[in-house]
């Protein structure tokens, strides 16, 4: 098969994790005769230098000739890099929700999973961490509360902001269906979040979602408060695996998924649109404090490698190579230093990229 990939290496340690995980895909690619035809575009910081502007049309035009992207990360030290003295529109994060509006990615993927071997930097009690969890956020991406009609006015002297929170049918059918079709390459459950004791664009989700539901009959589907959602998620977090949810419940909940499995070099993230074209990135920043020195973690960005292989090209078998390499790696008891823990042995970056290379197998 051929993949046509373009890559956005960005800023920071950008350049450093895309490279290793061209590395990994390479790997992939030899082993089960695939062929990549890769393409750089620049992005954020890096096109800032060059162009002035921190997304050009010709870039966008070139992610769009593509199958996916594969993003490092973008922005630089917000306190001291010139770029942050521009105008809000021409900073580096300008250059992300540009190039997220002109591919129409409205389907935000995060996985959240606790490897075994990293248990320690799990913040919950050890009876829960023991059990491990592996579960995915579909957050709604383009609609809801951040993208409503908003106002501030005065009344009687008396301040007042109105946000409105909308959503139509067909926004919530066609993230619901990513959900659902996402769950049966998973273990086929969907937990559908909503306010809808409340609100009624949550009960109108409810609706949609059972709706969309009929078509799976093979995918169990299970309604949660957002409310109690958030406490799930530190009692019981290996009750989930497809978490479904609109855009501002998604948020939130998303970080909170993250940080309990305490390892933000280790988490990937994707987002699709309504064809198999999707941005996959890194969960984290582009950490400019250790950009460089070859010893940030590339595994948050191989891992999203992963998810390219089985959203964007349905290549299952290839995607789970890369992950059982990444779960090797860490039962050989290698780290970078983000994650490193007594009795493992660190590795620089681009050494961690060759030992996950050498363990892609078919
Ligand atoms: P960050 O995620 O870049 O860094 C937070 C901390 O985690 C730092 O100490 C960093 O060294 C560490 N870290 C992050 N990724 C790591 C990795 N792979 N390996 C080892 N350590 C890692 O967050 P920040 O410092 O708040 O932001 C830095 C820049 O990144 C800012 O310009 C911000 O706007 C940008 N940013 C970009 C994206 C994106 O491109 N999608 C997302 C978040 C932040």
């Amino acid at each position: 098969m051929e993949l046509k990939i373009t890559c956005i290496p960005g800023d920071g340690i950008g350049p450093e994790i895309v490279r290793e995980a061209k590395k990994v895909l390479d790997k992939v690619a030899q082993s089960y005769g695939h062929e990549i035809k890769y393409t750089d575009i620049l992005m954020g910081g890096a096109s800032i230098d060059v162009h002035g502007v921190p997304l050009t049309e010709e870039a966008v035009a070139q992610a769009k000739a593509a199958d996916a992207v594969l993003m490092g990360s973008i922005g630089g030290d917000t306190t001291t890099s010139p770029w942050y003295k521009l105008p809000p529109n021409l900073r580096p994060e300008a250059g992300l929700l540009g190039i997220r509006k002109a591919l129409n990615l409205f389907a935000n993927l995060r996985p959240a999973v606790l490897y075994k071997e990293l248990a320690g930097a799990c913040p919950l009690k050890t009876e829960i961490s023991d059990r491990g969890f592996d579960m995915l956020i579909m957050r709604e991406l383009t609609g809801g509360l951040y993208f409503g009609e908003r106002k501030t006015v005065e009344e009687n002297g008396i301040r007042k902001a109105i946000d409105t929170l909308t959503y139509d049918e067909n926004e919530i059918r066609r993230i619901a269906v990513k959900g659902f079709d996402i769950a049966r390459k998973r273990r086929k459950k969907v937990t559908s979040v909503d306010k809808a004791n409340v609100l009624d664009s949550s009960r109108l989700w409810r609706s949609v979602v059972e709706e969309v539901a009929k078509d799976y009959p093979d995918v169990t589907l299970e309604h949660m408060l957002v409310d109690n959602c958030a406490m799930q998620l530190v009692k019981d977090p290996a009750q989930f695996d497809v978490i479904l949810t609109e855009n501002m419940f998604g948020d939130i909940l998303s970080d909170e998924a993250s940080m309990v499995t305490g390892s933000i070099g280790m988490l990937a993230s994707a987002s699709l649109n309504d064809t198999k074209f999707g941005l996959y990135e890194p969960s984290h920043g582009s950490a400019p404090d250790i950009a460089g020195k070859d010893i940030a973690n590339p595994i948050a960005t191989i891992l999203s490698a992963a998810m390219m292989l089985r959203y964007s090209f349905d290549l299952d078998k290839e995607a789970e190579a890369v992950e059982t390499a990444v779960k090797e790696v860490l039962k050989e008891g290698y780290r970078t230093v983000d994650i490193m823990s007594e009795g493992c042995v660190q590795v620089s970056c681009s050494k961690m990229g060759d030992l996950l290379v050498e363990r892609v197998r078919k």
